[in-house]
């Protein structure tokens, strides 16, 4: 992820970014407070982040870690899911939503979306890709866009299913991680809030939750932390764990991030009302999907390009305007390395879907000024 706004050679505007950080001189002075300190992993700042992040989702506990891709590979690790298990997950994410399967040996199972208005995973794709060797479902509210909490419970539920939730694009909203077992959050750089590097994981059971920090640091029975304050050097090592530890650099970051993820979380939905308002009015052959009255953390700004449209002349189009676009995602199961794994799927839904998608500029620094900008230049290049 480039944070640099380049000058647009065409317009000498400053290039609006699709996603930008917002760090400044309070970040500065948490970081200089820490390397002051001298303590500098896994101490006070950590414990308070698990405390301040766990407290905007309802939770009791949450374990920081060093990404959400750690967390979600923690979660499913720390539930035992394994060789011969099958994990349905979507192919409309990011492909740490399929690593993590992988990376405990079980197998992903690729779920379509359900429409273009919707595409959230689909319940009745979901519905014929069970098996017998079906464990568990990774949901992702895609673009911060909650899944349907009630419909997914009922679906586990009946089938004695995990239900996890990559809640990578919902920081921030009290009702992601309230789904199933586990939930993982991310704070990498572009999303609604950032550590740069980092995430967060909760769980319903506290004793699962406790697995989770645990196996965070090599399945040590007691922290670094904790054993200079007891000044008992020993410990015992219970189980398999890894180093997914966040640092103290981090959680102070975190801690001030948090005080603003509301206010940015709003203005994203302020900017994303605004957009529907002049999309409508100057691009109607542009499909938005969702709704305004759907819950979400507004976490970008999807939309569906008219059939037959040439994608790439309008991302150039764009470009030379100053203005920079994504694709979310590419199709997990179109890649080749998750082709020679898994060969011959077809899921006719995300390939459209994926085919039309175009992500456009969506952060809390934008105004109307920049929005006014993005849709005259998306008009424009329908138009040529
Ligand atoms: C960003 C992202 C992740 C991975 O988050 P990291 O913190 O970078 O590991 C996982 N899933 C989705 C849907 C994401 O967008």
């Amino acid at each position: 992820m480039a944070a640099v706004a380049d000058e647009s050679v065409a317009t000498q505007e400053p290039v609006i970014m699709v996603a930008e950080p917002i760090i400044g001189p309070e970040e500065k002075a948490a970081l200089c407070q820490v390397i002051d300190s001298g303590w500098i992993t896994m101490g006070d700042r950590v414990k308070t982040f698990e405390r301040s992040f766990s407290e905007m989702h309802g939770a009791r506990d949450c374990v920081a870690v060093d990404s959400c891709t750690a967390g979600l590979h923690l979660i499913l690790a720390a539930l035992g899911l394994g060789p011969g298990d099958e994990v349905l997950v979507p192919a409309m994410t990011f492909v740490a939503s399929v690593n993590c399967v992988l990376y405990v040996g079980a197998k992903p199972v690729f779920v379509d979306i359900a429409s273009p208005e919707k595409p959230l995973m689909s319940l009745e794709d979901a519905a014929a890709k069970c098996t017998s060797r079906t464990k568990a479902i990774i949901l992702v509210h895609f673009a911060g866009y909650l899944a349907d909490r009630e419909s997914w419970q009922s679906f586990a539920t009946e089938r004695g299913l995990l239900l996890i939730e990559d809640a990578a694009h919902a920081a921030g909203l009290p009702e992601a991680g309230t789904y199933g077992v586990a939930a993982a959050f991310s704070f990498y750089g572009n999303k609604n809030m950032t550590t740069a590097e980092g995430g967060t994981v909760v769980a319903q059971d506290p004793n699962l939750l406790e697995r989770i920090r645990t196996m965070r640091g090599h399945g040590l029975t007691s922290g670094t932390f904790q054993r200079v304050a007891s000044r008992d050097r020993s410990y015992d090592v219970t189980m398999l764990g890894f180093n997914y530890r966040m640092d103290e650099l981090r959680a102070a970051i975190g801690l001030v991030q948090l005080t603003k993820l509301q206010g940015w979380n709003d203005k994203r939905k302020t900017l994303t009302a605004l957009y529907r308002m002049l999309l409508a009015e100057r691009c109607p052959e542009v499909q938005v999907p969702f709704s305004m009255d759907w819950r979400s953390s507004y976490h970008i700004l999807p939309v569906l390009l008219p059939k037959g449209k040439n994608r790439q002349d309008v991302i150039d189009q764009l470009r030379s305007a100053g203005i920079q676009t994504t694709i979310h995602y590419p199709p997990a199961h179109r890649f080749s390395f998750y082709r020679s794994l898994m060969p011959g799927i077809s899921l006719p839904k995300t390939e459209d879907f994926a085919d039309r998608e175009l992500t456009l500029p969506l952060h809390p620094r934008l105004e109307e000024v920049h929005l006014d900008r993005i849709t005259r230049s998306l008009a424009a290049a329908l138009a040529a």
